[in-house]
């Protein structure tokens, strides 16, 4: 495989780690991340073709990008995505393919994504009662998403499997102990994420955050937990639960931003490049992808958007603007 340079932006961080939205439609619509009536989706000749994302992610890998998570949206909405997985992990120096998503078609896709050469997964999943999980996705969808889990567990390639809650004061409280209890029961780490204010609805405030030790604090009340070193470039903080059973994480943007150690990047389903989940400003790929650019012209534009990788998302600070796009519609 040919080498190229390392992708490293203006304060130094080396750019490893990709995540691809496969498409901007979601069969859910979770209340912290799109309206009941889904929003303007892109028109479908504007997404990529699998041939393209592959073809940029080659490019990436030869600029040292090992780890491509797939996404959206929700990516299993999108037909044949066995495909792309299959296409993607034949490709040299991705070390790391992963996908995010609602769980929801998993329990029919499990085994051909694994086929395909997928090694990880990560579910959503925010409440684990029946009314609670409805009220906040507001589907009906439960023990279809259980049942996924259950499936994926059956492959023993599918390792970590992560589920993943998004934390929202005056909600998760309550889910808490059932979801910790979860991670000490079944082979799953459970991480509970900060909401973020990328709603649609731009309903996010400050006051509704539920942060990472505020639920730790609320596990530890039952249960002691004792963090485990995790990589630099991790957004979660580890912590396994004293008495051995079972994994906790936490992802905490808001309260304790890792922009620092950031090293990763975003691909839209429309080929734009977002070089912070925050960016108001995006990378045209498509364009010249269509129009025929050689690898050394897309090489030339990608180190160019990287040097301008945003120091940091500025959440807490007075005069924060929000990302030009919603949460679905970048890739999560
Ligand atoms: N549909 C897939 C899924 O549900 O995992 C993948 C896309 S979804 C946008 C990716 C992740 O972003 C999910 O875990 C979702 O809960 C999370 N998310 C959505 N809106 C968020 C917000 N405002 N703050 C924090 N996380 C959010």
């Amino acid at each position: 495989m040919l080498m190229l340079a390392p992708l490293v932006d203006a304060w130094d961080r080396e750019i490893k780690s990709l995540r691809v939205s496969v498409t901007d439609r979601c069969n859910f619509r979770c209340r912290y991340c799109m309206p009941a009536e889904g929003l303007e989706w892109v028109p479908r000749e504007e997404v990529l073709s699998f041939e393209e994302i592959t073809r940029l992610v080659c490019v990436l890998a030869a600029m040292g990008v090992e780890e491509v998570r797939l996404t959206g949206g929700e990516p299993l909405v999108r037909r044949d995505l066995p495909a792309l997985v299959e296409m993607l992990s034949a490709t040299p120096g991705v070390t790391d393919l992963s996908l995010t998503t609602n769980g929801v078609l998993l329990d029919r896709l499990a085994g051909p994504l694994v086929e395909a050469g997928l090694r990880r997964v990560n579910v959503s999943l925010d409440s684990l009662s029946h009314v609670r999980f409805a009220e906040i996705t507001r589907r009906e969808a439960l023990d279809k998403v259980l049942r996924g889990l259950e499936e994926a567990e059956r492959y023993p390639e599918l390792r970590p499997i992560k589920v993943n809650c998004v934390a929202v004061k005056g909600f998760t409280e309550e889910e808490v102990p059932a979801l910790a209890e979860l991670a000490r029961r079944k082979p799953y780490v459970v991480r509970f994420i900060e909401f973020m204010p990328l709603d649609a609805d731009e309903a996010w405030r400050e006051d509704e955050v539920l942060t990472g030790s505020e639920i730790r604090a609320i596990i530890e009340e039952r249960w002691p937990l004792e963090e485990i070193p995790a990589k630099a470039s991790s957004t979660a903080r580890r912590f396994r639960f004293a008495d051995g059973a079972g994994e906790i994480g936490f992802v905490n943007p808001v309260s304790e931003p890792f922009c620092s150690a950031c090293d990763r990047i975003r691909l839209t389903a429309d080929g734009q490049l977002r070089t912070c989940l925050f960016s108001r400003r995006e990378w045209d790929l498509k364009t010249p992808l269509r129009e025929g650019a050689s690898d050394a012209e897309l090489e030339r534009l990608l180190r160019w958007a990287v040097q301008h990788k945003e120091l940091k998302h500025r959440i807490n600070e007075p005069g924060f603007v929000r990302a030009s796009r919603s949460m679905s519609q970048i890739g999560g």
